[in-house]
């Protein structure tokens, strides 16, 4: 981490923070790790924690992953400032926000199927295929196809991570045109966040580093829905199962309702996402009133 006075110099009085998790699954200490961060970095430099379910992702989302997502936060002791509405309840301001992009010509209908844009980009390999603009000049029927592109240009984005320093990104070559919503009529996890951190007024978005590589293009549109001052980031390190692959409950990691129902203290586990996170060197029970020393030193 910065060393802590370049960290607090860039927090404004009363800033936002948010703590996003997706209800597609049982929360882990890889989210544990996370929360530790989100709160402890707010705790110690004056910041506000809202809490958003992001269940833009309808086919995955569960009622009971929902509820799971605050109990075990209450267990753990982490407790949002703040609770925004949840994706679901936010499909107004994602149409609103689309609309004024489509009035000024900076988004557009697809038809392509993933399987075609997998085929067209030559890259079935890659984490991410980039959209190689096929519908771009095709004015297909808006009612008819109900996918929309948002217009990446060729610009660099390039931000200062507050963990990280210096970051370059293009979008255009990384993604292409972003989709903003699919062909299920969707809104995609790009563009929700986006509208979101704008309309709940995020100052700094503190995540893992899986996202580092989307914030160049959610900054970019950021910019084009009218947001002036945009949010800062840091993007904290993953912590990783014993084989080096990314921490995830379907992986049959640790849980946290098992380890509580394991007769783990929540203190402990605590203690376990601090080990993890390399924020403490020794195993030690820890307690939510310690996390502003964890960073603040
Ligand atoms: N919902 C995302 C996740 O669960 C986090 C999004 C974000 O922090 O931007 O991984």
């Amino acid at each position: 981490m910065r060393a802590v006075k370049q960290l607090s110099a860039a927090f404004p009085q009363g800033w936002r923070t948010r703590f996003a998790p997706a209800p597609t699954g049982w929360l882990h200490l890889g989210h544990a790790v996370s929360a530790l961060y989100v709160w402890g970095i707010a705790r110690a430099f004056g910041g506000r924690v809202l809490l958003r379910v992001e269940d833009h992702d309808r086919g995955r989302a569960r009622p009971e992953y929902e509820r799971g997502i605050f109990d075990d936060l209450a267990w753990l002791g982490f407790e949002p400032d703040e609770v925004a509405p949840p994706q679901r309840e936010r499909g107004a301001a994602y149409a609103a926000a689309l609309a004024a992009l489509e009035a000024a010509g900076l988004a557009y209908p697809c038809a392509c199927t993933r399987r075609e844009i997998g085929a067209l980009s030559g890259d079935f390999f890659n984490e991410e295929s980039r959209y190689p603009g096929t519908c771009r000049g095709r004015a297909l029927d808006g009612a008819a196809h109900v996918a929309r592109r948002v217009l990446m240009s060729d610009e660099m984005e390039s931000f200062d991570d507050l963990r990280l320093g210096a970051q370059w990104q293009v979008p255009s070559s990384q993604c292409g045109d972003v989709l903003v919503r699919d062909r299920r009529g969707q809104w995609t996890y790009q563009f929700a966040v986006t509208v979101d951190d704008r309309d709940q007024a995020i100052d700094v978005v503190i995540r893992g580093e899986d996202l580092l590589s989307s914030t160049g293009r959610q900054l970019r549109l950021a910019q084009m829905i009218g947001r002036t001052e945009p949010p800062r980031y840091l993007h904290h390190p993953l912590i990783r199962s014993a084989d080096g692959s990314k921490l995830s409950k379907s992986a049959g990691d640790t849980g946290i309702r098992e380890l509580h129902a394991a007769g783990r203290t929540s203190g402990e586990v605590l203690g376990m996402a601090a080990l993890a996170a390399g924020l403490v060197d020794t195993p030690r029970a820890t307690t939510i009133a310690e996390l502003p020393a964890l960073f603040a030193r």
